[in-house]
């Protein structure tokens, strides 16, 4: 049987060292490994499969036709992070790791402050160990809080954020820009996503779904897959288009290519830089359920209910910054988005099967 590793053998890397990948099997990490491996990188996946499964990066592996390291282990265990940091010339990391569900971050905000918090800062303090100082790190439009301006750009001011997901994201942010005023070997590039959706046209990986959604786009899935009878519009009184609330949808192949383009901009020394990933074109509820509709041939059901608390009408992205300094640039609009996940739902409707065990051991033997 011809394995992944010989077939890979065929494709080699164009980069020195490695580039670590926390969280890298989950939604936004798996599509970025994917990126990385096909633009040559060597890429060693931390993930303690919290929200997550092997099956995902043993899809992007077979996509890539190039194989990737894996460790099932905690980023707040500091004692498995060091050997592979001895392993392997990691030389930047890429930092998606988090719990990431606003509504459960505030029944268990200790959970949220440890791991996000603590795990973030126990891999800092093993990246200076190591002289890893080149960090990308998955942040949110969350930390503006209810921006100054619309489109926001990077200038407005940051915060107040209400809920402790939001602040984990701010806390983060905060340690690694001082960080980097207190060493300038720390480069830095804090990714601001806006409304992240969609999967890989392939329909081979995307988000898995796990409990009830907090989101618009995974709760939107769920109705049309008859797991809930409608979906709820949090307020019809907005002042926007059609009173629903406008957010910036971005694909996410879209941001894993902006984690390609940070990390060649990290080659650059840029000391800590902090750029929004988002369109720039907003959509209001309505629109992205018209939008979903037309991608999957189905009626959506939908009741118009009342304001969700802290929702604000409008948020989108001014993302300039991002085309300028980091030449990147989205390339998928909002049809496409919705095409991509309807066939990811559809062709996965419970998400990742459990993978085999052969498959498992596959990619352990990977990192052996
Ligand atoms: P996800 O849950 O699919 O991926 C996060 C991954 O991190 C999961 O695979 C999980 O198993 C892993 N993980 C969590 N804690 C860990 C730990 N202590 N050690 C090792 N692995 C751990 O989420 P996602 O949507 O891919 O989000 C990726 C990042 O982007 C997160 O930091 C999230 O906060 C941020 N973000 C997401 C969105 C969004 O809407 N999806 C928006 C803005 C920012
Ligand atoms: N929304 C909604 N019903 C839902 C989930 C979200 O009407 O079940 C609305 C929400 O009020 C907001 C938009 O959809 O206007 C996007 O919400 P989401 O939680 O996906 O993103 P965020 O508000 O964090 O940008």
């Amino acid at each position: 049987m011809e394995t992944l590793e010989n077939k890979s053998s065929k494709k080699s890397s164009s980069h020195e060292g490695y580039v670590l990948v926390t969280g890298g099997a989950g939604y936004i990490g798996s599509h970025t490994v994917l990126e990385l491996l096909i633009c040559g990188y060597n890429v060693v996946v931390v993930d303690n499969l919290s929200n997550a499964c092997e099956e995902s990066l043993i899809r992007v592996q077979t996509l890539a036709g190039r194989p990737l390291k894996f460790y099932h282990a905690n980023i707040l265990d500091e004692q498995t992070l060091i050997p592979i940091f001895e392993k392997y010339n990691i030389w930047a990391v890429l930092h998606f790791a988090a719990l990431k569900a606003v509504g459960e971050s505030t029944k268990i905000p200790l959970d949220y402050y440890w791991n996000n918090v603590t795990g973030s800062l126990n891999l800092f303090r093993v990246m200076e160990r190591f002289g890893a100082y080149n960090i990308v790190f998955s942040s949110s439009a969350t930390v503006y809080g209810q921006p100054d301006i619309i489109p926001v750009n990077e200038k407005c001011s940051l915060g107040p954020v209400t809920n402790p997901y939001g602040k984990t994201k701010l806390f983060i942010e905060e340690a690694i820009r001082d960080m980097c005023a207190a060493n300038n070997k720390w480069n830095a590039i804090l990714l601001r996503y806006f409304n992240p959706t969609g999967a890989h046209p392939s329909g081979v990986i995307g988000e898995n779904p796990r409990g009830i959604p907090n989101n618009l786009m995974p709760y939107v899935s769920q109705v049309v897959q008859g797991r809930f009878p409608f979906v709820k519009i949090f307020g019809g009184d907005y002042d926007t288009v059609d009173g629903t609330g406008v957010r910036d949808y971005i694909h996410v192949c879209d941001l894993a290519t902006g984690h390609v383009a940070a990390l060649r901009k990290l080659k650059t020394k840029p000391g800590c830089v902090a750029y929004n990933l988002g369109t720039g074109v907003g959509y209001s509820v309505l629109e992205i359920i018209k939008a979903m509709s037309r991608a999957c041939g189905k009626e959506i059901p939908y009741q118009i209910t009342k304001r969700r608390p802290g929702d604000i009408a409008v948020v989108t992205a001014d993302a300039r910054l991002a085309n300028a300094e980091l030449g990147w640039y989205p390339k998928y609009g909002l049809d496409q988005m919705c095409q991509d996940l309807w066939r990811w739902i559809d062709s996965n409707p419970l998400g990742y099967p459990e993978s085999s065990n052969e498959a498992k051991q596959i990619l352990q033997q990977m990192s052996a």
